[in-house]
């Protein structure tokens, strides 16, 4: 098995993206190659990490020129020293190369090359290749290149001249594009140029920071022939407001939150509006979407622009108003500039850059020879790969299973790869992803506080597409079984009207305004699983007390597969008491709530043994999690380190042990 080790850091938006494309890209080229990506800065400055961050978004929102003199702070060889000065983050660092000795280090974040040509400065040879993948473009700031690899990757030939220019040997430096998601490599359609009376589709990306998007929104619409789709991202009042504001244009105005899909919707415009983001910026030119920048962070983000401007790939503009002239000069004169944008964005575009860059690690995999000492760490832990060759072969094990998890679909914090991560390294089983959908009868009165915190109609179907995608991944990777559910909001004004319905294991979206008896009948049609969710009195934003099942149980528990017994702190004796079947579950919105009450059953790894068990309310168990850097004061920092898990104690084992 390769071992390869991808070292991010979560400052701007291009780093982790770069790493975890190129993770893609290494596991689709190789089965048995094993790349993790890590962000050090998380792992030894934890808190103070996360203070930078924040400091960093809150300079790009507020002062962005303040950010760009930090920015070329960098290219000073005194706060250079200051960096070499990370002592905490190189003891971390060389711990791990010690413990791990990986066969290719990577690293997507300038700060790394330099704590390792520390690590490494006198005493002994490097022992493993080096590649440093540069997510910027043509302003580069030297400290990228000042420490050695052994290969220089850049997005670009302009950027490849700045590193030739600054006196890096040319057969290091491989200009094979920025590794944006294998996704776009994959996809084979272009869209054709809009003609006559076809609509323009523009897709616009409303960014950190930068809210009064609402007067360019206005002055688009007034363009002809133009369809909208807007992107909220994770600001629900946000996407409220717009949705309003774009209300009498709705036939050609769709508002979407926070997407993963955005490969597929750079693929399908024909325009994308938005931040000179490294990823959304690299993102656009593998789509060969052509691009009008809107906002510019001053020193990071300027060669980005440049990258647009420079190769005539669309347009940067300095005011808002000035985006609509832009859109309508792009599709004048039978889209003549647009054609002429799209021509050369075929020439740049590189959409299978992860791959090729993946395939240059793997091939310095080759030519590195392992020590003889090396000791397996980047295997899973024993035990699990014990259990999950029981599963594949069959016989029973215990799983650690958790049936109701939010994602940012709906009100949760963590997109659904993020989980599947999150799920994945702490080893557990089976996890079940049960976004909110409201029935939206029930909603009506609270629709503007309540209506971002729930699955959109228009969401459903890339919902399950998402999470039908990460179902692979997670087995491929974790050997964990991930199912796709939706917990149904029938929220009344009392508490004998409110009903919190979990579908587990779903196919297909099912109508949150159909009756509960009939939800229960579609749950079934498809093999899943009906759940009451806390049938307990509890508070939340949707309104307390979803007692109603539980008050109509009659009527109910002879229709229902299961209750849940315990909803992360909470336990409703009961349930036990009335002999009825149950689960336990975090209902996950966020990093802290794994603390919590989960479900352990005694089966076969596969889904419909588990679910099974569960109807026949055999082999269940319940059991109080916790892992490393839990519970005294729960520790939060401790749960954003991706790093955990390269020395996690598995508290799983000794569960199954
Ligand atoms: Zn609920
Ligand atoms: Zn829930």
């Amino acid at each position: 098995m390769k071992k390869i080790l991808i070292l991010t850091a979560g400052f701007g938006d291009g780093h982790n993206a770069a790493s975890r494309s190129l993770r893609e890209g290494i596991e689709m080229l190789d089965e048995d190659a094993r790349a993790e990506v890590l962000d050090l800065f998380a792992d030894s400055y934890g808190l103070f990490n996360t203070l930078v961050k924040k400091t960093y978004l809150g300079m790009v929102a507020h002062t962005p020129k303040l950010w760009g003199g930090i920015y070329s702070l960098l290219e000073n060889p005194f706060v250079e020293k200051q960096l070499g000065g990370f002592t905490r983050l190189q003891e971390t660092l060389e711990k791990i190369l010690g413990q791990t000795q990986p066969d290719c280090v990577v690293s997507t974040y300038p700060v790394y090359g330099h704590v390792i040509k520390k690590i490494y400065a006198s005493h002994r040879e490097r022992p493993f290749p080096f590649i440093t993948v540069i997510t910027d473009s043509i302003t580069i700031n030297t400290s990228w290149f000042r420490a050695p690899a052994d290969f220089f990757c850049v997005p670009n030939e302009a950027s490849a001249d700045v590193l030739r220019a600054g006196g890096v040997p040319d057969k290091k430096i491989k200009a094979l594009g920025f590794p944006v998601s294998p996704v776009f490599a994959n996809a084979a359609r272009e869209l054709p140029a809009p003609v006559g009376e076809e609509p323009r589709r523009v897709l616009y990306i409303i960014n950190t920071g930068k809210k009064k998007a609402g007067k360019a929104i206005d002055r688009i619409l007034e363009v002809d022939g133009v369809h909208l789709t807007i992107t909220a991202g994770r600001d629900p009042e946000l996407r409220a407001r717009l949705i309003e504001r774009t209300r009498e244009f709705s036939e050609r105005v769709t508002v979407l939150g926070w997407t993963n899909q955005m490969p597929e919707l750079m693929m399908s415009h024909h325009l994308v509006i938005g931040k000179a983001g490294g990823a959304t910026v690299q993102e656009a030119i593998a789509a060969r979407c052509p691009m009008i920048i809107n906002q510019v962070i001053p020193g990071q983000e300027e060669g980005n622009a440049a990258l647009i401007e420079k190769y005539n790939l669309g347009a940067v503009v300095e005011k808002n108003k000035e985006v609509a002239e832009a859109v309508e000069l792009a599709f004048e004169k039978k889209a003549a500039l647009w054609m002429e944008w799209r021509k050369q964005l075929k020439k740049v575009s590189h959409p299978d850059a992860a791959l090729k860059i993946a395939g240059l690690v793997l091939e310095q995999c080759e030519s590195h020879c392992p020590r003889p000492d090396a000791i397996p760490l980047f295997e899973t832990a024993p035990a699990r790969v014990m259990r999950a060759a029981a599963g594949n072969g069959g016989g029973a094990q215990m799983l650690l299973c958790d049936f109701h998890i939010h994602s940012n679909y709906s009100d949760g914090k963590l997109p659904v790869p993020d989980l599947v991560d999150f799920y994945g390294e702490r080893g557990f089983d089976c996890i079940c992803i049960t976004d909110h959908l409201a029935d939206p009868k029930r909603l009506l009165g609270k629709l503007s506080e309540l209506a971002n915190l729930t699955l959109g109609q228009e969401q459903l179907a890339e919902y399950f597409a998402v999470i039908e995608r990460e179902r692979r991944r997670a087995w491929r990777r974790y050997k964990m079984l991930v199912m796709t559910g939706i917990e149904f909001n029938k929220d009344g004004y009392t508490r004998k009207t409110s009903a919190h319905l979990l579908g587990v294991d779903l196919k297909s979206p099912i109508a949150a305004s159909l009756e509960i008896t009939q939800i229960i009948g579609q749950i079934h049609a498809q093999g899943g699983l009906a759940i009451a969710s806390h049938p307990h009195l509890m508070k939340s934003e949707w309104g307390k007390n979803t007692l109603y099942l539980w008050e109509n149980q009659e009527q109910y528990a002879p229709l229902l597969d299961a209750w849940e017994i315990a909803n992360r702190n909470n336990i409703f004796n009961d349930i036990g008491l009335k002999r009825l079947p149950f689960v336990a579950n975090s209902d996950f919105h966020k990093p802290k709530h794994i603390y919590s009450w989960k479900t352990l059953i005694h089966a076969e790894k596969d889904p419909e043994a588990i679910k099974d068990c569960i109807r026949r309310n055999e082999h269940v168990a319940i059991t109080l999690y916790r892992d490393f850097g839990a519970p005294a004061g729960m520790a939060p920092a401790a749960l954003d380190a991706p790093a955990g898990h390269f020395f996690r104690e598995r508290p799983l084992q000794a569960i199954n042990g």
